[in-house]
């Protein structure tokens, strides 16, 4: 399985995934369809999914436009979204798997974003050692979602199943913005020696537009504040002990940063 980043809008990331072996292609969170159908002409693949992680336009605008040059395309996406993702099909829950590409993606119900939002994890395979995380708007490089339709404790349940997984899983989020997240984080966290290396890097990345997704959880666990909310210089600095309330105040003070 091929994973191809289509950067659209302003800070969206779209991700293509190419099974080389059939040609079939799938798509995750298509915020529009005109670049999604230039790379699959590209590939010369037919597109048989569309994995939406939630409900909001930047990552299902291209739902429609999709299905009319691919109609057999199977709609994918939480259960609670249903009549939220245009054209959803398949209603998804946790536990549940689909399949692309030889290999099962488990399915992760993650609301606090939204509350319907779900996440795609691909396990590791015999052909690769890394996991595959698609996890729209829930977890960040360096960041996670707003709390549009959920709560801290919300929240705090869904990124710890992500903060579960292998260190060796590819952290596909939606959106590229990291350089602002670190930014954030560097006020909280600055003491924090694998957070200043990485906010340098990613300084020098994004100044000559280099992507900052893919991350992995082996450095999310290590410089991202809101997968830290049990560290003793993060639990201090928010002035509280208990997960979801440590989590609550970083969550409200990015809000206002
Ligand atoms: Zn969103
Ligand atoms: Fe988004």
């Amino acid at each position: 399985m091929k994973i191809i980043r289509i950067p659209v809008l302003s800070d969206n990331y779209i991700f293509l995934l190419h099974d080389i072996n059939n040609n079939e292609v799938a798509v995750v969170d298509p915020a529009e369809a005109k670049p999604v159908l230039a790379e699959i002409e590209k590939c010369g693949g037919n597109l048989v999914a569309i994995f939406n992680t939630h409900h909001h336009f930047d990552h299902v605008g291209g739902n429609k436009e999709l299905l009319e040059h691919y109609p057999n395309a199977v709609v994918y996406g939480g259960e609670k979204d249903k009549g939220r993702i245009p054209r959803q099909q398949v209603f998804l829950k946790e536990g549940d798997t689909v399949d692309f590409a030889g290999r099962k993606a488990n399915i992760y119900f993650v609301p606090g974003h939204t509350y319907a939002h779900i996440a795609y994890y691909f396990p590791p395979t015999e052909d690769s050692d890394w996991g595959e995380l698609f996890c729209g708007d829930t977890l960040f490089a360096g960041g996670c979602g707003r709390l549009f339709e959920g709560t801290p404790t919300d929240m705090v349940n869904s990124l710890t199943k992500f903060r579960n997984l292998p260190d060796s899983t590819r952290v596909w989020c939606a959106h590229e913005y990291t350089l602002s997240n670190l930014k954030f984080a560097i006020t909280v966290d600055g003491d924090n020696p694998d957070l200043q290396k990485r906010y340098e890097q990613v300084k020098i990345d994004r100044t000559q537009n280099i992507a900052t997704v893919p991350s992995s959880i082996e450095i999310e666990k290590l410089t991202n504040p809101f997968l830290r909310w049990d560290n003793p210089k993060i639990k201090q600095a928010m002035g509280f002990e208990e997960a979801t309330r440590v989590f609550g105040r970083l969550r409200g003070m990015k809000d206002n940063f």
